[in-house]
């Protein structure tokens, strides 16, 4: 048993409850490899951003749980010779299936893990929340949970369609079992996928497809029910046109990747949405990168060469999250 006080982590509590009070949103990052967690890390420490590391179950596969946690815990010393003397850094599992893979990562030094029954029937979701905050909670680890479903594809997690969270059963399940935040679903979608071109309307002016708004309606819903209590988006990724290009440009192929417009993602952060996730942007960006050194180098072998601009694009793309849609930035001095 290791706890995340020792590797100088800290939980989400305090985090979110000055984002609900700042009006910002706290940037949670999935990372499964050294140089995006560089550029997170580096990202986070210039701009003083409290920052979430999430882990989901392919990251754990893919890169070895011990190495993760190292990872997570050079994470730490890394921001502090950076300069940032108190860095405010959690390392969460996102999209825990089961009461044994949130376990095994409390025991395991995380400091936040996401339990998510929300394929589950009502009640299961709730029994199953209940066992995991049981635990996690006496070893002061916090606890996010689900209600509705998003659609999309996210490593193990995915779904043919969503059904918005009904405000109507917030309270009852907050209350019953005792969770720390709720990832609620109001229209965002895992993937860079998230919509198909059917869904949306064209922009006269540029030319690109539009995808139909969050559901502000039932997060507003949901924020009068739970007063004060922190709400989490999924699948928030914008999706960005410049990589999208980019990509093709170099030989890749992405037909129709649609995200979430950044303006609707700034809204929702200075509502009760305090942690807002975003993976599938920073996969285009590194992609992007790569894609441009290779065509433009056919002759490069050493991934340095490659994996180094992809970090400084990973980095610019942190950093750009942070200030213009999340407002995180000076909020961890
Ligand atoms: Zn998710």
């Amino acid at each position: 048993m290791i706890s995340y006080k020792e590797l100088g982590l800290v939980n989400t509590r305090e985090m979110f409850a000055k984002a609900l009070k700042g009006g910002y949103a706290i940037p949670a990052f999935n990372f499964n490899n050294m140089e995006q967690l560089q550029a997170i890390v580096q990202a986070a420490a210039e701009l003083k951003s409290p920052v979430i590391l999430q882990v989901s179950k392919g990251a754990r596969n893919y890169a070895n749980q011990t190495l993760l946690r190292y990872m997570a815990q050079g994470a730490v010393e890394f921001a502090k010779e950076l300069g940032w003397e108190r860095p405010q850094i959690a390392l969460h599992l996102d999209h825990g299936d089961t009461f044994e893979t949130c376990k095994s990562c409390v025991d395991f030094g995380f400091s936040s893990v996401m339990i998510d029954a929300s394929s589950k029937p009502y009640e299961e979701n709730v029994a199953l929340t209940r066992q995991v905050v049981d635990y996690a909670h006496k070893y002061d680890v916090t606890v996010e949970a689900e209600l509705g479903v998003l659609a999309g594809v996210e490593d193990e997690v995915s779904s043919e369609e969503s059904h918005y969270t009904r405000p109507e059963e917030v309270i009852d399940f907050a209350t019953r079992t005792g969770c720390d935040s709720l990832a609620i679903s109001i229209g965002t979608s895992h993937g860079a996928y998230k919509f198909k071109p059917e869904q949306c309307t064209r922009d006269p002016k540029t030319g690109q497809l539009v995808p139909p708004p969050l559901a502000f309606d039932v997060l507003r819903e949901i924020e009068k029910n739970l007063p004060g209590f922190p709400i989490v988006l999924h699948g928030s990724s914008s999706v960005p046109q410049e990589y999208v290009d980019m990509i093709h440009q170099y030989g890749g192929k992405l037909p129709d990747a649609i995200g979430i417009p950044e303006d609707q993602l700034r809204d929702a952060a200075k509502s009760a949405v305090c942690k807002i996730n975003i993976d599938s942007d920073s996969r285009l960006a590194m992609t992007a990168a790569v894609r441009k050194v290779l065509a433009e180098k056919p002759g490069e072998f050493d991934p340095r060469k490659y994996l180094g601009p992809a970090r400084d694009e990973m980095k610019k793309l942190y950093m750009h999250k942070i200030v213009n849609v999340l407002g995180s930035d000076g909020k961890a001095e």
